[in-house]
Formats: structure tokens, C-alpha cells, sequence
């Protein structure tokens, strides 16, 4: 094996390679100065360093042929330049197992362009992932309690000292709020119903599947270091968008899919100060086993006892785009709604706006959303979050458009003459959710946000950790 030759040229050495706010040097002047009979010396003593574990490493790495095992070297090698940065208690056991897993995988050898190496080698290892977090302080103790306060609305009830305090669950309220959700069910909808004269146009899912891929692609650049930082996530297991595509036509729509869909429109509704808050008039407090209970029995009482409510509901599930969680499908419409909804090309605006949304459902980190349940209102983690993010990169695509005819041609095909999104679809949704994500990174900027999204490191933004 020569190293030396291997590379068809030498980037300057040592150069800086920057993710974000962490910096990494490049040099392997040394390692190519070492001749190949010192390989297993090296590497075993290399290993040992990192690890504290006596461990024939090298017989590994010798396994591996060709390009794989000088990927491997330089990899192991450019870690174990840039480790001592890493905070204390870092897992380099993990680190190194992930490289060697990596080294057939690989996407960029040494020398490639632009780092792609270097990028490939610190991501993949949890280098960046935790580089970005450990310079990140977490909230003082004053934006702690506003955090909290922010996740966790205080109640509409007083305690003897006039405190703001939640009281016991209204259901009186919550009924009210049932007969606002059969009203939001029809209003939405109208959107799909057409004239009989005018047929359902089908909107192509293949071309929304590249759409999809170069979502993934653009969020890496304009959300990164963070959004594919995570050694373990999406940007490393394989994941692409296009083929966890699906149809929403698709999605099973029984009994438990309809109480699902409403009781996801009942946190959207219910906490909107425009429609009248009625989940903070009635107390609602979504840390309460009871409370999500009973909120739940109430919805799927009125959809036994009403039929017509069931099957329209049936009919929104159908048509609502979704992400079903862990690693699983997304659905997109596979038709465009009515006109009376809006043009062809508003509503191609609004179904990337849509692919932004459930892939952020798809990147954002498990102990991340694994906090939803343990605040008040955890619909500012499981969809709150999901949107401000969304929306950072969606806003960043009209002007891509404005500039590139190869964007246009991805994003804006088969819809006519290219058109700028509509104003509101470049505001946060899912109301109060999104308002008070909004809030929380108003208060601890956007990189804090992002390393808690999609690193897990929750305790940046005052989430509550895993007990
Ligand atoms: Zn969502």
C-alpha cells in the first residue's frame, strides 16, 4: 500500500477544516512519511492511545484492501490529530468502531475536493457532533425559568398567593373545543372538493421524490454543521428521501388513524390564541396522564357517535401529508386540491414547504422529541421546533429559485410560470407551537436550537433530559 501515490494530489498541508463555530487541522505529512512495514506498530499504538484498550487494531484495518484501507488509515489518523479537543468523556472506543464500519461506506477519499474527507471522517466519527455541542454555554438561570415558563404556559387559575396555577381539567371547555374541530374539518376540507366537471389532477409523485432529494441535499448545506452532524443519523444510515416517499393515499385511515389525526388538530386548534386558547381555558396540561386521557376518550367518543364527523375525517387523513415517525414513510397528496384552494403553483409552494416539514420530523434527534412528554404544551417540541426549522430552509428556496434555472427546474416543474410562494406560507405554523419555538430561539439563537434539534442536546434550550 503507498499512501503517497494513492492520491491523485495534495491539498495544502496543514490546512483548516471549519464546521460552523469548530475547527479541525488536515496533515498527514506524517503518515506518509511512515513506512508501511511501521503500519501495525502504529496503528495498534494509535488505538490504544485513543481507547486505553490493548487491541490488535491493525489486523482489522489489514483486512480491508485498496482504497478502503488507505480511507481507513487517513481516517484514524486525521481523528486521532484533531481528539484531543474533544470534551472529557468523549467515547473514542465508539468513535474508532464507527470508521472502521465507515471505510466501506465511504463517499470521499483523501484529497477530494472541497475536504469531502475531512467532512466525511469528523461526521461520521461524532467529532463535529460533539465539538458543536461542548462550545455551546447552556441558558443562566434567568432564561431557564423563561424557557420553562414558555413550555410549560401557567394555568388560567390562582393559588391563595395569586399565583397563576393550573387548576383541574375543564371538560366543559374541552367539549366546546371538539365542536370548533368538527368546524376546522370542514373548512379544510372544502379545499379538495372539486366541481364534477373539472376531474382531479394527479400531482406526480416521482417528481415530488426529487424534489425530496434535493431537500436533503440543500439542508445539509444551509442547516449545517448541525442538521447532518449526527453520526448515527440520517446522513449516515442510508436514508433517502425519495424512497421513504409515499402517497398519502396510502395511509390507513381506521379508527385509531382518525382519533390520531384529531387529536393532532386538537393541540394545533386548541392551543391557538385566535380560535380562543380553549386547551389553556380548560387546563389542560399535557403533562398529565389524565388529562391526555380524557382529551382523547372525548375525541374518539364524538367520532363513534358521529358518523358523518368519522368518515370526513377519514377523508383528511387521506389528504394530510405525514410523517409516521421513527423511520418510516412520508406521504404527500398525490393530487392538487381544488381551484378555490388556489393555483397549481401555490399549491407545488405549499407541498415543498410540506417535504421541508416531515423531513425535519425525520432529522430531528429521538431525545430531542422524546421531551414533548415531559412539558405542558409538548406540541412545541413535536411540531413547534419542526416548522421554525422547516421554514429556515424554505425561505432560503424562493430566492434559489430566483437565481437558478437548475432549482426551477427541480422545484417548480410542470406548474407554469415560476411564482413566488404565497406571504403566509413563510411564517411559522402550527400556532402557539410555533410562536413559542419561535420565542425559545429568540432567547437562545439559532445554534443552540439546532444543536438541540438535531444533536439531542436538549439541555441548550431548557428541555428536560431523560430521567
Ligand atoms: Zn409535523
Amino acid at each position: 500500500m503507498s499512501l503517497t501515490n494513492d492520491l491523485t494530489r495534495t491539498p495544502v498541508e496543514p490546512r483548516t477544516v471549519t464546521f460552523g463555530t469548530v475547527n479541525a487541522t488536515a496533515d498527514y505529512k506524517a503518515l506518509r512519511a511512515l513506512p508501511a512495514d511501521k503500519y501495525p506498530e502504529y496503528f495498534n499504538r494509535v488505538y490504544t492511545l485513543f481507547t486505553g484498550l490493548e487491541f490488535d487494531v491493525w489486523s482489522q484495518i489489514a483486512q480491508y484492501e485498496g482504497e478502503d484501507k488507505q480511507w481507513l488509515a487517513h481516517a484514524l489518523y486525521l481523528y486521532g490529530k484533531n481528539k484531543d479537543a474533544l470534551p472529557a468523556g468523549f467515547d473514542h472506543t465508539a468513535a474508532v468502531a464507527r470508521l472502521i464500519n465507515r471505510a466501506t461506506r465511504r463517499t470521499a477519499m483523501p484529497g477530494a475536493q472541497d475536504d469531502a474527507f475531512e467532512r466525511e471522517v469528523l461526521r461520521a466519527s461524532g467529532w463535529v457532533s460533539a465539538m458543536l455541542v461542548s462550545t455551546l454555554a447552556p441558558p443562566d438561570r434567568g432564561r431557564t425559568a423563561k424557557l420553562s415558563s414558555i413550555y410549560n404556559p401557567p394555568g388560567q387559575d390562582r393559588d391563595v398567593d395569586g399565583r397563576q396555577q393550573v387548576g383541574p381539567l375543564r371538560t366543559d371547555v374541552l367539549k366546546e373545543l371538539v365542536d370548533v374541530l368538527a368546524k376546522v374539518v370542514d373548512e379544510q376540507l372544502l379545499h379538495w372538493v372539486r366541481p364534477r366537471s373539472a376531474p382531479t389532477e394527479p400531482e406526480s409523485l416521482d417528481h415530488l421524490g426529487r424534489i425530496a432529494d434535493y431537500l436533503q441535499k440543500y439542508v445539509a448545506r444551509v442547516l449545517g454543521p448541525y442538521a447532518d452532524a449526527r453520526e448515527d443519523g440520517p446522513y449516515f444510515d442510508g436514508f433517502r428521501y425519495s424512497e421513504r416517499l409515499q402517497s398519502t393515499w396510502e395511509l390507513p385511515a381506521g379508527p385509531v388513524q382518525r382519533l390520531n389525526w384529531m387529536t393532532n388538530r386538537a393541540q394545533a386548534v386548541g392551543w391557538d390564541k385566535e380560535r380562543g386558547a380553549l386547551l389553556a381555558k380548560a387546563n389542560y396540561d399535557g403533562t398529565r396522564d389524565g388529562d391526555r386521557e380524557t382529551l382523547r376518550r372525548m375525541l374518539g367518543e364524538r367520532l363513534d357517535s358521529d358518523e358523518s364527523l368519522s368518515r370526513r375525517v377519514h377523508a383528511m387523513v387521506k389528504l394530510t401529508a405525514a410523517h409516521s415517525g421513527g423511520e418510516g414513510r412520508i406521504s404527500v397528496q398525490p393530487i392538487f386540491p381544488s381551484a378555490t384552494w388556489g393555483t397549481k403553483a401555490d399549491w407545488r409552494w405549499r407541498v415543498i414547504r410540506t417535504l421541508a416539514h416531515e423531513l425535519m420530523h425525520r432529522l430531528a434527534h429521538p431525545d430531542f422529541t422524546a421531551t414533548a412528554g415531559r412539558i405542558r404544551h409538548g406540541q412545541i417540541v413535536s411540531e413547534g421546533f419542526v416548522d421554525l426549522l422547516a421554514l429556515d430552509v424554505y425561505t432560503r428556496l424562493w430566492g434559489l429559485v430566483s437565481q437558478s434555472t437548475a432549482a426551477t427546474e427541480v422545484l417548480l416543474k410542470g406548474v407554469g410560470a415560476t411564482k413566488a410562494p404565497d406571504p403566509s406560507f413563510l411564517k411559522v405554523g402550527y400556532g402557539e407551537a410555533g410562536t413559542s419555538a419561535a420565542a425559545v430561539r429568540d432567547l437562545m439563537g439559532d445554534d443552540r436550537v439546532r444543536a438541540a434539534f438535531f444533536l439531542g442536546a436538549t439541555h441548550l434550550v431548557g428541555l428536560p433530559s431523560a430521567q
